[in-house]
C-alpha cells in the first residue's frame, strides 16, 4: 500500500505580520538596490542530523522584499557560514541549481511587494557550531543584496507528550527533512494512528475515513496551558487520498490549512498547535485551562489533509500564520528522531 502523504505542497506563509523589520536578519541591502532580504521563519534554528552524520541541518526562505513593484531575478547566490566573525564555509549557486531554489508567488502583505524567495536548505558539520550565514544575491542588471541570519540552536522548555497515545507513523516531519516548510510548521510532524500491530487500514479499502485505524483516536494536550485558538466546525475532508480546495478555508486555500485545531499557550514562549481534528470532535474552547493528557478531541482529516492524522507543532507566538516554528521532542517517545518513514509507540 502506498502511504498517502499529509500535504501535497510546500506551504508558503500566509496573513504575514511584522513586516518590515527582523530582529535576526540585519539587512544590509546596497545603497543602488531597492530590495531587501528578509527571512521566514523570522527566527532560524538548526538541529542535528541523524547522529552518525555529525551535521546540523537548517531550513529557511530568504525573501527579496520591495516597496516598489519590480521583478528581478537573482544571477548568483552566495552563502558564508560563520562562527563568531570566522567564515568556516561558503557556497555558491547559479543556473540550474540556482533556478531550482528560487519561488515566486509569495503573498506579500499589503504595499509590499515580494518578487522572489529563495529556499535554502543548509548542512553543516556540528563541529563547526555555525551562528551565523551571510546571504548574498548578485543581479544581471542590479545591485546585488546582502543579509546576515542567525543560527540559532532552541532549547526546548515545555515538557511535551505526543498528541496521542499509542502506535503511529510519521509522515511529515521539519523542513531540513522534505517536511512542512511554512514559517511555524518548521519542526512540525504529522503522523498517522496505527494498530498495535502497525497497521494502517482496517481493510484493503481506502474509500473512506473510517478504514484509518487512526480516525477517531483520542488527541491529547502535549502539555498544560491556556487554550488560545479552539475551532471544531471544519468538514472532515471526505475522501482520503486527496485534500479538496472545497474543504480548505478560503483564506488558507493553498497554505496549509489546519482545519480544526487548537492551540495552547504553555505560559513560557511557546504555543502548541494540534491539527485536523474530527469534525465536532473539539472537547475544549477558548480560555480554557488544560491540563497535560487531557482530551482535545479526536483525529480527523479536516483541512488541508491527504488523510486522518494529527499535526503537532511548538510555535513561538498564538498565530500559526506568524509564529516561528520550535525543534521540540517528546518525553513519552522512545526515538528521539522523529523523521518521514518513522514508527513510533507514544506511552
Ligand atoms: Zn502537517
Amino acid at each position: 500500500m502506498v502511504l498517502p502523504i499529509t500535504s501535497r505542497r510546500d506551504l508558503f506563509i500566509v496573513g504575514a505580520a511584522a513586516l518590515p523589520a527582523l530582529a535576526a536578519c540585519a539587512a544590509a541591502a546596497a545603497e543602488t538596490s531597492p530590495l531587501r532580504l528578509i527571512t521566514r521563519p523570522q527566527r532560524v534554528f538548526k538541529i542535528a542530523d541523524l547522529p552518525r552524520e555529525r551535521t546540523e541541518a537548517w531550513f529557511v526562505f530568504v525573501i527579496a522584499e520591495s516597496n516598489a513593484a519590480v521583478h528581478p531575478l537573482p544571477s548568483r547566490l552566495m552563502l558564508s557560514y560563520f562562527t563568531g566573525q570566522d567564515e568556516v564555509a561558503r557556497s555558491e549557486h547559479w543556473g540550474a541549481a540556482l533556478s531550482a531554489m528560487v519561488v515566486q508567488g509569495f503573498p506579500a502583505p499589503p504595499n509590499t511587494f515580494w518578487p522572489f524567495g529563495v529556499r535554502v536548505i543548509s548542512r553543516q558539520p556540528a563541529a563547526a557550531n555555525v551562528d551565523r550565514m551571510r546571504v548574498r544575491l548578485a543581479f544581471d542588471a542590479a545591485a546585488p543584496v546582502e543579509a546576515d541570519v542567525a543560527i540559532g540552536t532552541y532549547a526546548q522548555r515545555t515538557e511535551l507528550i505526543f498528541p496521542f497515545r499509542g502506535n503511529g507513523i510519521i509522515t511529515q516531519g521539519g523542513a531540513a527533512n522534505a517536511g512542512h516548510r511554512n514559517g511555524s510548521g518548521q519542526f512540525a510532524i504529522d503522523a498517522l494512528g496505527l494498530s498495535e500491530n502497525y497497521a494502517v487500514q482496517k481493510t484493503a479499502s481506502f474509500a473512506a475515513n473510517t478504514d484509518l485505524l487512526g480516525f477517531g483516536r483520542e488527541l491529547i494536550a502535549p502539555a498544560a496551558g491556556i487554550v488560545v485558538h479552539a475551532r471544531g466546525d471544519r468538514p472532515d475532508q471526505p475522501v482520503p487520498g486527496e485534500s479538496n480546495e472545497e474543504f480548505h478555508l478560503p483564506e488558507f486555500r493553498g497554505a496549509g490549512d489546519p482545519g480544526n485545531h487548537v492551540i495552547i499557550d504553555h505560559g513560557n514562549g511557546e504555543f502548541s498547535m494540534v491539527a485536523h481534528l474530527m469534525t465536532d470532535s473539539l472537547a475544549v474552547r477558548e480560555g480554557e485551562r488544560v491540563t497535560q493528557g487531557q482530551r482535545l478531541g479526536a483525529l480527523g482529516n479536516s483541512g488541508d489533509s491527504f488523510a486522518p492524522h494529527v499535526h503537532h507543532q511548538l510555535q513561538d507566538g498564538p498565530e500559526w500564520t506568524s509564529a516561528s516554528g520550535l525543534p521540540h521532542r517528546y518525553t513519552n517517545v522512545a526515538s528521539q528522531r522523529l523523521d518521514r518513514g518513522e514508527f513510533f509507540v507514544a506511552r
